[in-house]
């Protein structure tokens, strides 16, 4: 199936789900439900300097985040992240993250301050990363637990993951090889490894161009864990290019992040 028909089956889907959710007018009411007051004040806050005009629907709803669709001053779309204050595991598994971080000296001990440096530090991820050239959503603004990025996607429906399509080797090589180029600019512009790296972190936009996203995990090169995170998130994605087809050598892929000679896989 072509990229283009796929993306129509996608933005079918959504309008039935869409129509859905203008039924039962549930966005304002979920909104209400799954967010505390803070957050929703945040919100608010941010509808009223004019950074964000509407908060649309939902485009994905993740145990410690919630991405929504909204529109801009411009009309122009956005993607707002934000992160649900309530989520026990948040803290412990995201310590190793933030420690051994020069940015981000003293780590706060308060649950809800701890996600907002969650989100600080996703959206400097990004204003770095997006500053070096790296293919990521373009970080817009960011305050508390809730950052407003580029929508990467069309009518709100947002670009398939690298994981939820089938694409032929052809187009798989091409996908590969931008995933080596864009690793390589995080790795020696912005200085940051991808914390979490796998084909659920990739999005696969018009004329297969690849986006990474989630980027809160990003480490500095200098983080101790840095090439072991590295190392992980490329054996991941090997294994991902591997099944579908390609021939992954992980030691290549490496190389090629480090800066080395670009890998064509399964040339
Ligand atoms: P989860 O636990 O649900 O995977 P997460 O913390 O991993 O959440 P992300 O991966 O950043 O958060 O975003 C969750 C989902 O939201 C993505 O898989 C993607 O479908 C969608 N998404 C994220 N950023 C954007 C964006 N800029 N434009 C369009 N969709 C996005
Ligand atoms: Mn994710």
């Amino acid at each position: 199936m072509s990229w283009e028909k796929k993306l129509r089956q996608r933005e079918f889907t959504k309008e039935r789900e869409q129509r859905y959710l203008i039924r039962r007018s549930e966005l304002d009411e979920s909104l209400e439900e799954v967010f505390d007051r803070q957050t929703l004040l945040t919100l608010y806050d941010m509808l009223n300097t004019g950074r964000l005009k509407r908060v649309m629907g939902v485009v994905s709803a993740g145990k410690e985040s919630r991405v929504y669709h909204g529109l801009g001053g411009s009309g122009e779309e956005l993607a707002v992240k934000i992160y649900l204050i309530s989520s026990a595991e948040f803290r412990r598994n995201r310590l190793q993250y933030v420690v051994n971080d020069p940015r981000f000296k003293a780590i706060p001990r308060d649950f809800r301050k701890f996600v907002y440096l969650w989100s600080e530090r996703e959206f400097s991820n990004l204003v770095e990363a997006y500053e070096s050239g790296v293919p990521v959503p373009k970080p817009y603004t960011q305050s508390k637990n809730i950052l407003v990025m580029e929508f990467l996607g069309e009518n709100g429906v947002r670009y398939p993951l690298l994981q939820e399509e089938e694409f032929d080797v052809d187009e798989l090589r091409s996908i590969y090889s931008q995933v080596v180029e864009a690793l390589s600019k995080l790795y020696a512009g912005a200085g940051l490894v991808h914390g979490d790296l796998s084909q659920y972190n990739i999005m696969v936009g018009r004329g297969l161009k690849v986006y990474l996203i989630d980027l809160a995990q990003a480490v500095k090169t200098t983080h101790p864990m840095a090439e072991a995170y590295l190392r992980r998130g490329v054996e991941t994605l090997g294994n991902f290019f591997r099944r579908a087809g390609l021939e992954i050598d992980v030691e290549k892929f490496l190389h090629g992040v480090r800066g080395g000679e670009r890998d064509v896989g399964g040339a």
